[in-house]
């Protein structure tokens, strides 16, 4: 569905299609003067896609990316995520939601360092809420195979202090795995991985999308931003899509 077709309409049909719809979303912040940290901005990212958002320090990725992993609320506009408009729920729905849909995958990979990075994974589903009506596997299975997905078999019972940086991000990708979330939500997530490891995790998201899982990466390094299908420039809250 275009931006077009879909205006002003509260009601319309879940688009399967389309994972994440924005419509003139603003946020600002009640300081003196006020910062208009995103001005009208409006984003559509479609099943399957690799997007990336790159932009300076200051120019509102982390309020987006906030927005987006329903962590903060928009002041104005309106957010579709899988076709439910978030902007109409409560919070606990709002938790629901996003454990359910989103992964988080930052710059700092956040493990557990005295756990296997087979604990590590499975820990995932310790915080959060249970999916209503879900058949789930055990979850150690399940962890396992999420290991395997991000091409970490032959680390299994390893702690996170033996493995390179890239290996780690792995790690922590395959836990956001383990809620099946339609969305990979990703800030700086070669931030602190040098060229090496930092390709190892470009080809690992070459991967999940070839699988179809939805990309979306927050980052300030260029060739992190031109491996994505589709690159948006942000700056001073603005939006701008680039040609590929
Ligand atoms: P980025 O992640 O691109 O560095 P941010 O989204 O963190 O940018 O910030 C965008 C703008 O909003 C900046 O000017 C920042 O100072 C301001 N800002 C962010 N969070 C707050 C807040 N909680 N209160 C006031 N200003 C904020
Ligand atoms: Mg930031």
């Amino acid at each position: 569905m275009t931006l077009e077709e879909s205006t002003g309409s509260h009601e319309r049909r879940p688009d399967t299609g389309t994972v994440i719809e924005l419509r003139a979303v603003r946020r600002t912040f009640d300081t003196d003067p006020p910062v208009h940290a995103l001005r009208e901005v409006d984003l559509t990212v479609r099943r399957g896609e690799h997007l990336s958002i790159v932009g300076p320090s200051g120019s509102g990725k982390s309020t987006l990316l906030n927005i987006l992993g329903l962590l903060d609320r928009p002041d104005d506009g309106d957010y579709w995520l899988d076709g439910v408009p978030t902007t109409e729920l409560g919070d606990l729905e709002r938790t629901s939601l996003r454990g359910s849909r989103i992964g988080f995958v930052f710059q700092s990979f956040h493990l557990l360092p005295h756990r296997t990075i087979d604990e590590n994974v499975m820990l995932a589903e310790m915080y959060r809420l249970p999916h209503p009506g879900r058949v789930r596997r055990n979850r150690a299975a399940r962890a396992r195979d999420m290991l395997d997905r991000v091409g970490l078999s032959h680390r299994l019972g390893y702690r996170p202090d033996r493995l390179s940086g890239g290996e780690r991000q792995r790690v922590a990708i395959a836990r956001a795995l383990m809620s099946e979330p339609s969305l990979l939500l990703c800030d700086e997530p070669t931030g602190n991985l040098d060229t090496e490891n930092t390709a190892s995790v470009l080809e690992l998201f070459d991967e999940l999308q070839g699988q179809g899982m939805t990309l979306l990466v927050i980052t300030h390094d260029e060739a992190v931003s031109t491996r994505a299908q589709t690159r948006v420039r942000i700056s001073d809250g603005t939006l701008a899509r680039e040609s590929a």
